[in-house]
């Protein structure tokens, strides 16, 4: 009956589940502090270049108004002057606007907010009383003023920079105004940008109460979004970097820096989400890179697995076998290269050695008589079989002591004993290699005779009444033999007629009177 396959534990699989299980979770171990390794250092490099595009641009906007600031400061002394002269004062407006083209207008205002003049493109304001923020600022603070965006009557969407105009005796008389448009195309969007930068980044300032002022990302800029950012977050700091929501809610990393001139903060965020994403990459490659050197490891633990697992394999599938005839040779040729292996090995062949002595020696004991040690009855069948198989005729003789009950009966049954291992050593001592010699019970001996033909049988048995005849027994003396002599080709008569027939010559030698030979 076929037994159910199952998975069955052995050496070989036990050794190569632990070696594979530690090796993957070393491996996956190692992954893991790679993996947290990477992500820091990409995520520490990300924030410092968003930091550093962060302080960037707002150092470059810090020129911007800088150069801007003491280009108007400049032009306010001019009109200080000639503040009376209005077509002077259109002129240097003008003048201001054409030659920088980063002004959508520029207005001279007096003190009561008037506007005195203008460059010729905003023409038509002139008269026209101001009534923003940054209108209120400026001539509330009389100092130059960077306005927060707003969005003036005409729609446009601008900051406001303005510086006060003294005259000579230092008398405050208005103040010089340039607007700067905040649309596409406009200074402020050249400046803060996020072409140059990463893709993915926005790009937001914020004022000093944290409200965003602009917004730009990849292709497209927004002034004066709604929204505003945390300025606690920034901890006070001028620039640094730190994680934050977005406008969208997104984590995101973000570097900032401030700009000294308009006190505006620039940051620089992306979310957080597309770093990890790129560390998936990495670990890929770092996975890749690896795989050759797993694989080989792997091999290896297989090839080390095998050839330790192999000679106890061999030597445990021998011990099912321990009693067959080859099987010392078989574990002769185990290679037990290691000491364990080895010492198991040295002790299954002393173990066997130990067996098949006590096997050999059970079964002599099973096919020998122990008084003369010659062949028992089942010991002569046994071995009659290979006999039979290689010879073409074999001779015959069965023989038995004449009256040796009277013998028993005279000296008693230790001397019969004695008598009946003499008379087997006789038989020896007239026998060939590959005669079978046997004792069937008793006092009656029986003897195959090989390549014998019927002559030399009964020349034998007729030797052997003789040497009989002439022997004197210990403590019997003279003792006579009757022989019943036979001859067979077992190719073509069983064995047991054979003996039946070299029985019914001895019962004839019996019955003719004893101490003779009787062929049949
Ligand atoms: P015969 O063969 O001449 O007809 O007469 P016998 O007296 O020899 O008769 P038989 O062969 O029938 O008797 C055998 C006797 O041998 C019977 C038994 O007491 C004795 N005997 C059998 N085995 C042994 C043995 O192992 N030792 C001794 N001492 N005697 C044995
Ligand atoms: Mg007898
Ligand atoms: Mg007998």
């Amino acid at each position: 009956m076929d037994q159910p396959r199952r998975f069955a534990f052995n050496l070989k699989r036990l050794i190569l589940v632990l070696a594979l299980v530690s090796t993957l979770i070393t491996l996956l171990s190692s992954y893991l502090a790679i993996f947290q390794v990477e992500k820091k250092l990409l995520i520490e490099s990300s924030l410092r270049a968003s930091q550093s595009y962060a302080t960037r641009i707002s150092l470059t906007a810090d020129l911007f108004f800088n150069a801007a600031q003491k280009q108007l400061i400049y032009s306010a002394s001019l009109l200080g002057e000639e503040f009376h002269n209005l077509n002077a004062v259109t002129d240097e407006a003008d003048r201001l606007q054409v030659q920088s083209k980063r002004y959508s207008s520029v207005l001279v205002v007096d003190k009561s907010g008037v506007v005195r003049a203008a460059s010729r493109n905003s023409a038509d304001m002139v008269g026209i009383k101001l009534v923003s923020d940054a209108n209120t600022q400026a001539l509330s603070t009389q100092n130059p003023v960077i306005s927060s965006p707003f969005r003036t009557p005409q729609n446009n969407h601008i900051i406001a920079m303005s510086v006060p105009i003294h005259n000579a005796r230092g008398k405050y008389l208005g103040y010089l105004v340039a607007e700067i448009t905040l649309q596409q195309g406009g200074i402020i969007d050249s400046l803060v940008n996020a072409r140059n930068y990463r893709k993915d980044a926005y790009i937001y300032v914020i004022d000093n109460d944290g409200d965003v002022l602009y917004r730009a990302a990849d292709g497209w800029t927004e002034s004066a979004p709604q929204g505003n950012v945390n300025k606690a977050l920034l901890e006070g700091r001028d620039q640094g970097y730190l994680h934050m929501k977005n406008l969208q809610g997104e984590d995101s990393l973000t570097g900032f820096s401030t700009m000294e001139v308009a006190g505006w903060t620039v940051l620089v965020l992306h979310p957080a989400r597309a770093d990890v994403v790129l560390l998936y990459d990495v670990m890929l490659q770092v996975l890749l890179y690896t795989l050759p050197f797993v694989i080989l490891v792997f091999i290896g633990i297989w090839l080390l697995t095998r050839s330790i697992s192999r000679p106890l394999r061999q030597l445990a599938s021998k011990a099912d076998t321990m009693d067959s005839e080859d099987v010392s040779v078989e574990i002769e040729q185990v290679n037990a290269w290691y000491y364990e292996a080895s010492k198991l090995k040295t002790v299954m062949l002393q173990g066997i050695h130990l067996l098949h002595q006590r096997i050999e020696k059970l079964s002599t004991q099973a096919h020998t008589d122990p008084m003369t040690g010659l062949l028992n009855r089942r010991g002569l069948y046994e071995q009659a079989d290979k006999l039979l198989g290689e010879a073409s005729q074999i001779g015959v003789i069965t023989l038995d002591i004449d009256h040796f009950k009277r013998v028993n009966d005279a000296y008693g049954h230790d001397v019969g004993d004695v008598v009946i291992t003499q008379l087997s050593h006789l038989i020896l001592n007239n026998s060939r290699k590959d005669d079978l010699l046997c004792r069937m019970g008793g006092e009656e001996f029986l003897l195959l005779l090989p390549g014998t033909s019927m002559a030399q049988a009964v020349q034998l048995a007729e030797r052997l009444r003789c040497q009989v005849e002439m022997q004197d027994f210990e403590g019997a003396g003279k003792v006579t033999i009757s022989l019943g002599v036979t001859h067979f080709n077992p190719e073509k008569v069983n064995i047991d007629s054979a003996l039946k027939s070299a029985d019914k010559a001895l019962y004839q030698a019996k019955n003719d009177g004893r101490n003779r030979v009787v062929s049949l």
